[in-house]
């Protein structure tokens, strides 16, 4: 319950943030939201000496359309993203699934930066990254780059983030008229990270499957694309057979950890369930 001493810092520009950064080097930690590191310092798991909040830097804040992209600040809250009308009329997907993520006091507090850069694969966020294709700015003492989430999670609470980087938005292509989405999140109660989870997103030409990517939560190190179940349904119809091949498909790639919400068994049986469940809510979305 008591977190150990530390030096606080209140940046207003992430030029500010970076030179903090690179002057107080790995003694210092940015504070988001702070619902990951304030309950980690709280338990002594983190000890950083210096905090420096980002919650004063407007520049990180924001919901905006440019071109065929949404461009997400990296400060913005689950409640923002849920109440978004940009975000419910170009990707549903982002508006809806924060609903699941822990709860309402925690999403005014909560930022899909913090979500994504914290790297804990019980995080809903990365796995949803992934099924968007998302890309993320991230800002240094040399500026600017741009990885995408396909290259950024490298393991369990390990990221692409150098230790002098600032997350400063997500960018997500703007989803194609028709086409389907879902999140399917397994939990023991609401506000619980998931036992299991899947994001899909999906379209139909013709009746045959024309685009789908799909990405597990809680079921690997980190948040993974899974490919093979990708390329079970691409080009096919959906059927019951090709929906059971993609299940099978994510059950092969997920490499569970055991804990309280479950055996490896488990968790590797509910991956088949989630994308089983997402394929066909999203399949139902199609148009
Ligand atoms: C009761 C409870 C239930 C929860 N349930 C869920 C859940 O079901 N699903 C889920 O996904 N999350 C859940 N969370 C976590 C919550 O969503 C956190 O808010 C999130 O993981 C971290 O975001 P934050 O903004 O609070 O970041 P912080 O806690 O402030 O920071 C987390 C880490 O990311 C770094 N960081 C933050 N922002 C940036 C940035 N812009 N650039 C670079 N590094 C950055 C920080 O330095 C720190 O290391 C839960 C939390 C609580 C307390």
């Amino acid at each position: 319950m008591i977190p150990p001493a530390f030096d606080y810092h209140a940046p207003r520009t992430v030029d500010e943030a970076i030179a903090l950064l690179g002057s107080l080097g790995s003694d210092a930690k940015l504070l988001a939201g702070g619902h990951s590191l304030l309950p980690m310092m709280k338990l002594r798991f983190a000890q950083p000496a210096h905090l420096i909040d980002i919650n004063r830097i407007p520049e990180l804040r924001g919901i905006r359309e440019e071109g065929n992209e949404v461009v997400i600040g990296a400060m913005t809250v689950e409640n923002e993203l849920i109440a978004s009308p940009l975000l419910q009329a170009k990707v549903p997907l982002l508006a809806d699934a924060p609903k699941q993520i822990a709860d309402p006091q925690v999403r005014n507090r909560g930022t899909i930066g913090g979500d994504i850069a914290h790297g804990d694969p019980g995080n809903d966020h990365p796995a949803i990254s992934l099924a968007l294709d998302a890309t993320f700015d991230l800002q240094g003492p040399q500026g600017k780059r741009s990885v995408k989430a396909a290259d950024f999670f490298l393991g369990t609470y390990t990221t692409a983030l150098a230790e002098d980087e600032i997350m400063v938005a997500i960018r997500v292509p703007a989803f194609a008229p028709g086409t389907g989405w879902a999140y399917e999140k397994l939990k023991r109660k609401t506000g619980d990270w998931a036992t299991a989870g899947a994001a899909v997103v999906l379209r139909l030409s013709g009746g045959s499957v024309s685009h789908v990517r799909i990405a597990l939560t809680n079921l690997a190190p980190m948040a993974i694309r899974v490919p093979a179940a990708e390329a079970a349904l691409l080009g096919q119809p959906l059927s019951a057979a090709s929906i059971a091949a993609a299940a099978q498909a994510a059950q092969t790639a997920a490499d569970p950890a055991e804990d309280l919400r479950g055996d490896i068994a488990y968790k590797t049986a509910m991956a088949g369930q989630m994308v089983k469940r997402a394929i066909q809510a999203a399949a139902a979305r199609c148009s």
